[in-house]
Order: C-alpha cells, then sequence, then structure tokens
C-alpha cells in the first residue's frame, strides 16, 4: 500500500531533504539564540545561524540533556513571549525537578500534522473509528493522538486510560476500528475480552493499533496482534520532541521512520559522545527542526537504537530506527553482567504458557545480589506441580543462556501480579547500597 499523506516530503530525495535541514536548521539556531538558555550557550561558544555552513556543523554545538530542561523550569528554554504560546506540557517529575514543553499554534498544527502522517502510513483514514486509550492531561499521548486522528479525519473516541470493561463497551458499541495503546495494557484489554467473553475478530472491527510509549518486544507485538486479531505499528515519541509521531513504522514492519525534516537525529556512543556507524546501537540525538516554542538542539533522548541501513520498500526517504531496546538508565548491572529487561521479556514471551504480566526484583540476599523474575501463567496452562516444574526449569535454561547468569523465577497465577495504568513497571530495585 503505496500510498502516502504527504508523498513529496515522505519520498524526497536525500539531497533534496538535506537541503531542507540544513535551512530548517539554521532558522531553528537563529530562534533558539532567542531564549535565556540558548543566548547563552550560544555566546559561550561563539554559535550562531550564520557560523552554520553545513550539516556537519551542528557537531560543534553542545548537547542539550534533560537535566538543562530541570534546571531551566518552567520557562527558561522558551524563546518566543508567553503571550503567544498556547500549550504546555509537563513530565510527571518522578525523578526529579519536572520539564516543561511549551508550543506556539504553528508547533500544534506541526505536531498533529506529524501525528496524521504517521498514522495515515499505517492505513488508517477518514472511514476509520480511532479510540484513543492514552491518559489524556499531561501525558502526550492523549492530545498527541487526538489532534492528529482529527486532522486525518477519524472519527475520534477520547476514551482515555483505565476502565477496561467501559473501554471494551465503546470499542464495541462505536465500532472502533483502530486504537492507540500501551502495549501492555493491550495484553491487558485483550485479556479482559476473553474473560468477558468477548472474541475480538468475531465481537469487534479492530484492525489496526499503534502501540507504543513503553519498550516492548517483536514477541509481544506478535502476541498482541494474535490476541487481538490487529495489525500492530509501534510508534515511538517523548514530551521533549512534542509527544508521539517522532518516528513510526510503516506496514512493512521494519524498524521506524524518522521524520528528518521535522528532527535532526544523531546516534551517539554515550560514552565517548561521537557518533556511531549506521547500524550500530547508540544514543538516539535528536535536533527540532521546526520548532518555535522551544526549539532543543542536540538533545539527548538517552535512548537506546541504531539506524537501520538500507532502503525501505515503503518509498519513504526517512531513515528508520530499530525498535527500542530501553533507555539508557534502564539498563540493569548485576553481578558485573550489563542487561536490559526486554531481553527478559523476549524470552517469556515465546512460552504460550505463560501470560504477558512479569515483574523483575533486584533484592540483596546475604552478601549478593540476586534477581527475581516472577511472571503469571496464562489460563492455557496446567497446574500439575509436576508440569510446573519442568516448565520453570527450561525457562530457567534459557533465560540463562540470554542473560548469562540465573535467575531466580517464580511462576504465579494470573492476575497476581500489580498492573499498572499508565506505563507498565517492570523493575523494582530493592539491592542495599554497601
Ligand atoms: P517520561 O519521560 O516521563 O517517561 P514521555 O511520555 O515523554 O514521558 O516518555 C518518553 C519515553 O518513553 C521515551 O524517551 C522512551 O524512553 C519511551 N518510549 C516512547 N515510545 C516508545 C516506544 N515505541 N518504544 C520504546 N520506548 C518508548
Ligand atoms: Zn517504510
Amino acid at each position: 500500500m503505496n500510498d502516502y499523506w504527504e508523498k513529496d516530503i515522505e519520498t524526497i530525495s536525500r539531497t533534496a531533504l538535506e537541503e531542507l535541514q540544513l535551512a530548517s536548521l539554521r532558522s531553528t539556531i537563529a530562534q533558539a539564540a532567542r531564549s535565556t538558555f540558548y543566548h547563552e550557550m550560544f555566546d559561550r561558544h561563539g554559535i550562531s545561524a550564520e557560523g552554520i555552513s553545513s550539516l556537519d556543523d551542528l557537531r560543534s554545538i553542545p548537547f542539550t540533556t534533560k537535566e538543562d530542561l530541570r534546571k531551566n523550569y518552567p520557562y527558561g528554554m522558551s524563546a518566543i513571549p508567553l503571550r503567544e504560546c498556547v500549550r504546555l506540557h509537563s513530565s510527571s517529575g518522578t525523578t526529579g525537578n519536572p520539564t516543561v514543553v511549551l508550543h506556539s499554534q504553528r508547533d500544534i498544527d506541526d505536531w498533529a500534522n506529524q501525528v496524521a502522517r504517521c498514522m495515515y502510513m499505517v492505513g488508517i483514514r477518514n472511514e476509520d473509528v480511532f479510540q484513543n486509550t492514552s491518559g489524556y492531561g499531561m501525558f502526550t499521548g492523549g492530545l498527541g493522538f487526538q489532534y492528529g486522528a482529527e486532522l486525518l479525519g477519524a472519527l475520534t473516541v477520547p476514551a482515555a486510560a483505565g476502565n477496561t470493561k467501559r473501554q471494551i463497551k465503546f470499542i464495541r458499541d462505536f465500532g472502533a476500528t483502530c486504537l492507540h495503546i500501551i502495549p501492555s495494557y493491550a495484553t491487558r484489554l485483550a485479556e479482559v475480552m476473553y474473560e468477558e467473553g468477548v472474541d475480538p475478530r468475531r465481537d469487534t472491527k479492530l484492525r489496526v493499533i499503534c502501540i507504543g510509549a513503553e519498550p516492548h518486544s517483536e514477541e509481544q507485538r506478535k502476541r498482541i496482534e494474535q490476541l487481538l486479531g490487529v495489525k500492530a505499528y509501534n510508534c515511538f515519541g517523548m514530551s521533549e520532541m512534542n509527544g508521539p509521531g517522532v518516528a513510526f513504522e510503516c506496514t512493512e514492519q521494519n524498524g521506524l521512520h524518522i521524520w528528518e525534516d521535522y528532527v535532526i537525529a544523531e546516534i551517539i556512543d554515550p560514552d565517548t559522545l561521537l557518533p556511531v556507524p549506521d547500524g550500530e546501537q547508540g544514543e538516539l540525538v535528536l535536533t527540532t527542526l521546526r520548532r518555535e516554542a522551544m526549539p532543543l538542539i542536540r538533545y539527548r533522548t538517552r535512548d537506546l537504537t541504531c539506524i537501520i541501513p538500507g532502503d525501505c520498500p515503503c518509498g519513504r526517504t526517512h531513515r528508520r530506527i530499530a525498535r527500542f531496546r530501553g533507555r539508557s538508565d534502564d539498563m540493569i548491572i548485576l553481578k558485573g553482567v550489563n542487561l536490559f529487561p526486554i531481553q527478559i521479556e523476549t524470552i517469556l514471551m515465546q512460552f504460550r504458557e505463560l501470560g504477558s504480566n512479569y515483574l523483575i526484583t533486584l533484592e540483596t540476599v546475604g552478601n549478593s545480589d540476586e534477581m527475581l523474575i516472577e511472571v503469571e501463567l496464562s489460563d492455557l496452562f496446567t497446574d500439575d506441580y509436576a508440569e510446573l516444574q519442568a516448565l520453570a526449569r527450561e525457562i530457567t535454561r534459557r533465560l540463562r543462556d540470554e542473560l548469562l547468569l540465573t535467575p531466580r523465577l517464580r511462576l504465579v497465577a494470573r492476575g497476581s501480579l500489580p498492573v499498572q495504568e499508565g506505563k507498565a513497571v517492570r523493575v523494582k530495585d530493592l539491592r542495599k547500597l554497601i
């Protein structure tokens, strides 16, 4: 299905795209210089829009970090007067001072267009009924998708988060064909449907869902697609870059196109801060190209991914990034071994006997740090003790092969682990700092 929301820009030649990026970068730097934060930074480092003669010159500008946003809370990064701003989003601030992102009307319109482009790419059209199960309010997955879906012309149902039975009622009564949903909640929704005797294939019109906001494995995606009888597409975004719509999978389901007319994407080694070659994992660094109210230059996302080399058969020329394994701060270091929760999920999801909810606890037992993995069984499985033992042994063996350490495994009954309404919390770190 090679049909585009904005064909000219989505299939633009690389040379033309780079020319556009250079012009946008220059105006972004001029715009950023109006904020107190960048004004001081540019003064210190002798940076000006006129001094940028190629895209490579971007590398001479220092990075911007989440810490910078926190320190300049709430308005220190704004590049236009507050009376020209029309929206503010603020992050939860669970780990320190919150951050604030400001938007002008043009920023909001651009964001809506970016989301509409993504939704169109995965086959969502104005005939569709699109139910958004994201939290609204400060969480950008709510309003971000709302405005994008309306611009696209879909009938949009702002169901917001939670109340699963009501979600199911809406899906059925309003004939929802598409959803935006957090992956951990998608499996929960499917489970409740089956409990209620609702077969999503038979009793709903669901066909396409957009899943994002938290890391998830390919195995989890397949499971969601099977359970709900839909195609599920990975969507990536973050509040600092507006929210959803920064990068999105096309129907090839092989990497997420990052919209390079809106951002310049770099992948750097988080230790040396030098660029890494395509295909190699590193930290995603983004520069906004059209932001008016709050341009961000070389923003360190802390999200780890790589550029997928080569062209995409869909015809879009914007480069693709790989599925995210998590943030650099999600990495667990246990007994000197570095690992990501997503590696554990990938193994667990291969066992049909297991449900989708799991919890990793890191704890100090005596003098050593241990990992406990609790995972819910699916309904399909037996309560025969010997069979459960055999299953636990097999899962532990597979985990050991992947992680190079042996976790303790506890198989628990379905419904016994906590369920979050927002992003799933997969890791509890109770280790004592000695
Ligand atoms: P917060 O920073 O408070 O978590 P955001 O909603 O801005 O709030 O979260 C953005 C982050 O969520 C990203 O930086 C990334 O770590 C994660 N994220 C978003 N979409 C995806 C996705 N599709 N896959 C993996 N992680 C994602
Ligand atoms: Zn593609």
